[in-house]
């Protein structure tokens, strides 16, 4: 008997009559003979109103921050909610089910609160469910520390919790979200868009850590190191509606049809940061990044230039928005130590990015990109690029129209 976690995001246990079609897409698997387990997240918006209760001035007199363990045990809270209300449904409908909360299973992580890892999934809890025929309806996002604390992993974590529970018990995973795939670009951006029936576990994991949000970041990894197979389809349908749609992401071999750009991705979480007038000798970037690093502050694009003045150099540099205001106090903390003129902060910029397995072996994928964007009158700040992707700087307010114009340049809407 094959296994399979089926993942629904929080749009598509929204409400109550929601949650009823999940349970009917659930039993249809069931029926269908396989032993399931199911992932759920929060209610659309609960996480962010749980967020938002650490943002407030009452919280900050708490001391609520998102590394603070405290601050797992109120976001982790969502999830509780439909584990319960989808355990409830499926039992309602004659199946056998129970809930499992992250400690219960358990999902042991390490305690980087608020952005843990999942370390260990011992099976046996899940596999003796598969034996009694009862399918566990697990809470994602959660999980538990050796010693017994609530952890979380990280915004859009639940996906993370499905690989990792599909890699745990030997079985599938399919992610059912409020679009029926993994898109050339964000159907909500472009309508343009057309749906991928396959991509490479590689393409996906650039496409996510670029900004397209479909799959969390560490989910494409987690399938693509254990090997998971992985589908991406709508929840917003009933069992047996849609067959075989969605998007499979699978190994670069298994695509016959090769393309060179498959997607186009954009982030406006990105802050940059420009450093004037720093002394132009060895050690100097080294002195910045690693102070940052100790911060812990991931920073992405960098870009170096020689200044007019002989001896002097400027740098620019990105990091996520959150963490921009504490990467201006680091360097300015050691304004005197590293030597610099002037640091100046541009959180309206936004990154856009191509990304496409087929760059390896061909040329011209830069030259279209610059000159679409040039003809659009979008101005590039920073360029950054590896094996398979090209990713641009540019105004924010130029975001839409950057994803179009190169989403149309490389014939996207065509495929
Ligand atoms: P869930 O709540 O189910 O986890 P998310 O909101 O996290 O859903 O992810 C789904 C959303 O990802 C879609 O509604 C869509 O707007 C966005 N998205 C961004 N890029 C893409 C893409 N390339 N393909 C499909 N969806 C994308
Ligand atoms: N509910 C969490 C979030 O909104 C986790 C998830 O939905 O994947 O980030
Ligand atoms: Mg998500």
């Amino acid at each position: 008997m094959s296994r399979l976690v089926m993942k629904f995001g929080g749009t598509s246990v929204a409400d109550l009559e929601r949650i009823r079609r999940v349970g009917r897409l659930v039993a249809a698997e069931v029926a269908a003979g396989h032993q399931v387990a199911v992932v759920v997240s929060a209610m659309s918006g609960k996480t962010n109103e749980l967020v938002a209760w650490t943002d407030g001035a009452g919280a900050a007199a708490a001391g609520l921050d998102p590394s603070d363990d405290e601050y797992d045990t109120v976001v982790a809270s969502g999830e509780q909610i439909t584990a319960g209300l989808l355990a409830m449904t499926l039992r309602h409908m004659g199946l056998k089910a129970r809930s499992f909360l992250g400690w219960q299973v358990p999902i042991l992580t390490d305690d980087a609160h608020g952005r843990a890892r999942i370390e260990d999934i011992p099976p046996a809890k899940l596999l003796a469910a598969f034996e009694a025929g009862e399918i566990a309806v697990i809470a994602g996002f959660q999980g538990v520390t050796p010693d017994g604390r609530i952890t979380t992993l990280g915004r859009g974590g639940s996906d993370t919790s499905a690989v990792a529970i599909a890699a745990a018990v030997g079985g599938a995973c399919d992610i059912y979200t409020d679009v029926d795939g993994v898109y050339t670009t964000d159907p909500r951006i472009e309508q343009k868009a057309r749906k991928l029936a396959k991509i490479s576990y590689e393409e996906m994991l650039e496409m996510a850590s670029l900004g397209a949000k479909v799959l969390q970041t560490r989910s494409v990894e987690l399938a693509m190191a254990q090997r998971v197979p992985v589908r991406v389809l709508s929840s917003f349908v009933e069992p047996g509606e849609a067959p075989g749609q969605g998007t499979i992401v699978c190994d670069e071999e298994e695509i016959v049809e090769k393309r060179i750009v498959s997607g186009v991705a954009y982030s406006r979480d990105e802050a940059k940061i420009t450093l004037y007038g720093l002394p132009d000798h060895p050690g100097v970037s080294s002195s910045i990044f690693s102070r940052l690093a100790d911060a812990n502050v991931n920073v992405d694009m960098i870009v170096q230039s020689h200044a007019r003045t002989a001896g002097s150099a400027n740098m620019e540099f990105t990091v996520g928005k959150r963490d921009a205001a504490r990467a201006v106090e680091i360097v300015k903390g050691a304004q005197a130590e590293i030597g610099f003129d002037e640091v100046a902060v541009n959180e309206d910029v936004a990154k856009v990015s191509v990304i496409g397995v087929g760059m390896r072996s061909h040329t011209g994928v830069a030259k279209t990109m610059f000159g679409a964007l040039a003809e659009k009158g979008v101005n590039i700040q920073v360029i950054s690029t590896s094996e398979i992707k090209i990713s641009v700087l540019i105004d924010a307010a130029y975001t839409e129209l950057a994803v179009r114009a190169l989403h149309a340049a490389y014939g996207l809407d065509q495929l």
